[in-house]
């Protein structure tokens, strides 16, 4: 299996660290909003990376954090009139049910920053003790210079760094030795939400609670780490910093980064989609339109390292492509209930056929994970199935064929339900007054495990001032 590493701008056959075992960390959102299709992008594909390594009889762990205390949420706070805490654990409860509809899996750790305090301080004091940070006025720097292969992974020059930095003064970052040097622990403004520390009452700086979640829940050095390619540079080269200078071993083997999801402006030009553009559209406002199985497709259609265009032509060609996979499926789930015996000699050389297909889907993935191509095997797959299968079809032959055809979209992470076992109105309804009643009895598990069970079953939930609303998908 290769796979691109940004640290050595190479396609590189994975070894993991230990055998039979990937750890995965990649860097999740920051929780002041709800996340747009552009933050979706990473989530999708890692997820997709990750299913492929359980496919392949990896045991795999995966980390993905929220990023719950930062600027940006106090800003949300002081605007809403509401504390930090309180907007960080709404908007992580609208990305849990973003992802659910995203089909972004369950078998992670979502750790959060202000989880991992106690264990950030003492991170950043061990940097301190190895000269590798100092602390100015209750604020704590990291002395870049002093980490000799910063840059690696960006492939910057400390000089070029350097004259960038020249005349950009931060203000309350006078004391700075240099100003190469970035912060690892704030002191307070007043209103904000602040943790006691040896050097004073604040918070993390944003690259430290990364390095610090990879450690606590998958240990000095990890197998990949992952996220957009935005954060090679500052966000991942520091973490590396941070990392290596405090641990004394590399951090991560393989670094991961997913190109930009794009849209077009005014001027008829593609660009990346961001909140500070303004030009972004939400997860939800899409689920509105398509349902998210779609919009994990569409990403699916494009390799993880190009940019990707969004509108709506493709979208609906992702929903066409979505249709006929399920299609198909629908027709061998009727054909296993209807048929019955044993396989034939041709629908044993069929078989064979078919599970060439499995193969190039495979090498499609081991090929730095190349979706598009697996993809597109899938649906030579589906037009084989639909010409080789009928009425005299036998119930082996269907149920091999319904067998592959679920474990290659199920590593794309589609979901193989086709809508039988559909519930009707009234047992929505039930069911959606149930998770009223466990929420106002602050039983929230219940709630959630509710709120799981309508989106298997396709049942979007939209909660209103007027209460919830639901449609299918
Ligand atoms: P943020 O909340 O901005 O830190 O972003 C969370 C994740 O989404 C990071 O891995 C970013 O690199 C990624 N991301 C943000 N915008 C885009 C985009 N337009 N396309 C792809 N990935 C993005
Ligand atoms: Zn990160």
């Amino acid at each position: 299996m290769k796979i691109y590493n940004t640290l050595t701008g190479k396609k590189e056959e994975f070894v993991p660290l230990e055998e039979g075992k990937v750890k995965i960390y990649v860097c999740g959102p920051t929780v002041y909003n709800l996340i747009h299709i552009g933050n979706a992008r990473p989530m999708v594909i890692f997820d997709t990376v990750r299913r492929y390594f359980a496919y392949k009889g990896y045991d795999v762990t995966y980390v993905s954090n929220f990023t719950d205390i930062d600027d940006k949420i106090i800003k949300k706070a002081n605007e809403d009139g509401a504390d930090a805490a309180e907007v960080a654990t709404h908007f992580i409860e609208e990305c849990n049910r973003d992802m659910d509809g995203l089909g972004i899996g369950k078998d992670m750790v979502h750790p959060l920053a202000t989880q991992v305090i106690p264990e950030m301080i003492d991170m950043i004091q061990t940097l301190i003790d190895k000269g590798y940070a100092y602390e100015s006025n209750g604020t704590v720097y990291y002395r870049v210079r002093k980490f000799k292969c910063y840059g690696k992974l960006s492939g910057k020059n400390i000089d070029d760094l350097e004259a960038g930095h020249r005349d950009i003064k931060v203000a309350g970052e006078e004391n700075k030795e240099d100003n190469l040097d970035f912060v690892l622990w704030k002191p307070k403004k007043e209103g904000e939400p602040a943790w006691p520390s040896p050097w004073s009452d604040g918070r993390p700086g944003w690259h430290i609670e990364c390095s610090v979640m990879a450690k606590k829940y998958l240990g000095d050095s990890i197998d990949i780490h992952a996220g957009g390619e935005d954060l090679i540079f500052p966000h991942h080269e520091n973490e590396i910093a941070q990392s290596e200078a405090a641990n004394g071993v590399p951090f991560a083997k393989y670094w991961m980064h997913n190109g930009f999801l794009r849209i077009v402006n005014k001027e008829g030009e593609f660009e990346k989609m961001s909140k500070s553009l303004g030009n972004f559209l939400t997860v939800r406002d899409v689920s509105e339109k398509y349902p998210l199985e779609v919009l994990r497709f569409f990403m699916l259609g494009a390799h993880y390292r190009n940019p990707i265009n969004f509108s709506d032509e493709l979208m609906e060609s992702a929903a066409n492509g979505l249709d006929r996979i399920k299609t198909c499926l629908t027709k061998l789930e009727e054909l296993k209930e209807k048929t019955a015996g044993s396989a034939s000699d041709d629908e044993k050389k069929n078989l064979e056929e078919a599970d060439a297909f499995r193969s190039r889907f495979e090498e499609a993935m081991d090929d730095d994970f190349n979706t598009a191509d697996a993809v597109a095997a899938v649906f030579d797959l589906v037009k084989f199935i639909n010409t080789n299968t009928d009425d005299s079809s036998s119930k082996e032959y269907a149920d091999s064929l319904y067998e592959i055809l679920c474990s290659l979209i199920g590593v794309l992470g589609l979901s193989t339900s086709t809508g039988s076992g559909e519930l009707l109105d009234e047992e929505i309804e039930g069911l959606i007054n149930e998770r009223n009643e466990a929420r106002k009895n602050k039983d929230f598990a219940r709630a959630d495990e509710i709120r799981d069970l309508l989106i298997d079953k396709g049942i979007i939930l939209e909660d209103t001032r007027d209460g919830v609303r639901w449609k299918r998908r």
